[in-house]
């Protein structure tokens, strides 16, 4: 099928067709051994992930959204606790917190860098506070040093959802690894993706990666025994062995999506926009180039009508979901991130991405920020 926008938001297409030769004997190769649960390729995979981000530990599971609900239990979430996060997140940063019966608290964003504002983190703890869950968002890294400083001064944890952020670093860490444990989605489109679904738990506890691997397969120790209750969630042969054909690449298209975000930021020096703001000591990897336009629906719907696919993440913060409505949070609770959601615009970014791709797009927001004018 043919796209409608002449630039797309993510291409993996394009992607595809640059390893198809890795992929399709990788894949063939599982189907021919039959080897597709819990197969030897996972293991490859789970070992090659935990050398790009220098984690003792990877478990490779079924999503993102897996990886969240059972590193949260391995972290010992139980009903009554309460684990704090941002609500400028996808849903599932959350959602995960509510279905171990546990209630997520949310906090305001920074409004430079989009993610969780470390400085209204503490007065949101209470005595049942068990953890912070600080979202990379975008690609990338949360102020991770005062959030670590907190969780130590009160006892909590740290899991870090690094769902949009295979590779980037704060401080020269990779993130994954500051934290107790962090989490990774490899949904198709993310920096890493799978042809599928596929998520992966990372830490450097040997205890947390046991439960992990007990809980993503039925609570087995061995085959017929089950030592607590756990799920099947475990990451599919064939999804791993497409994971480690990409895995090779991702630091060279991580920088690609670099480059393009630089030339964005360039072209777009003089337009009527927020660029996003990297602070120095921070390697974001950019999943999403997103920018902040005033009038951003007309901007959206102008883009679009060009053949231009630009996105909105999100365009509800999840204090606002019908889904958190129980929690009693109400429009002005959080007001940095109200504003974001409302002015908050994805342009297409991926590897392949040329240069006169970016122009076409700078230009197209140019013509349609005029005719807005
Ligand atoms: C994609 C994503 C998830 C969920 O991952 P899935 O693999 O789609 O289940 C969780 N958190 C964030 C921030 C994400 O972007």
């Amino acid at each position: 099928m043919k796209s409608k926008y002449s630039i797309p938001l993510v291409n993996l297409k394009l992607q595809y067709k640059s390893i198809k030769k890795d992929i399709d004997k990788a894949m063939s190769s599982v189907i021919k051994d039959t080897d597709f649960i819990m197969g030897e390729g996972v293991k490859f995979f789970e070992e090659a992930f935990s050398q790009l981000t220098g984690a003792k530990y990877t478990i490779g599971v079924s999503s993102g959204t897996d990886a969240l609900f059972l590193a949260l239990q391995a972290l010992g979430v139980k009903p009554g606790d309460e684990v704090i996060t941002t609500t400028h997140t996808f849903v599932a940063t959350a959602s995960t917190i509510s279905m171990c019966g546990a209630t997520p608290v949310f906090v305001d964003i920074d409004p430079k860098t989009y993610n969780i504002d470390p400085k209204r983190i503490e007065e949101k703890i209470t005595r049942k506070t068990k953890g912070i869950i600080p979202v990379h968002i975008y690609g990338q890294p949360a102020d991770m040093d005062p959030i670590m400083k907190i969780a130590k001064k009160h006892k909590l944890f740290v899991l870090e959802d690094a769902a949009q952020a295979h590779g980037a670093l704060y401080k020269g860490r990779s993130v994954g690894t500051i934290g107790d444990a962090a989490t990774f989605s490899f949904y198709p489109g993310k920096n890493l993706g799978a042809y599928g679904d596929a998520g992966a738990v990372v830490t450097n506890s040997e205890s947390i990666a046991q439960t992990i691997r007990l809980l993503r397969n039925h609570g087995r120790r061995e085959k017929y025994t089950h030592d607590i209750l756990g799920y099947g969630s475990r990451m599919d042969t064939l999804q791993a062995v497409i994971l480690l054909v990409k895995l090779k690449h991702l630091r060279k298209w991580n920088k690609r999506r670099r480059e393009a975000a630089s030339l964005y930021n360039d072209l777009l020096k003089n337009v009527p926009v927020i660029i996003p703001f990297e602070p120095k000591s921070i390697e974001s990897v950019y999943h999403l180039y997103a920018i902040r336009v005033e009038g951003r629906d007309g901007v959206y719907e102008g883009l679009r009508k060009a053949g231009i696919e630009v996105g909105i993440h999100y365009p509800v913060p999840l204090h606002l979901q019908p889904l958190f409505q129980p929690l009693g949070y109400k429009e002005g609770d959080f007001p940095q991130a109200e504003v974001l959601s409302k002015e908050t615009l994805s342009l297409p970014i991926f590897p392949e991405i040329t240069k006169s791709d970016i122009k076409k797009v700078v230009s197209s927001l140019k013509n349609v920020l005029k005719r807005t004018d």
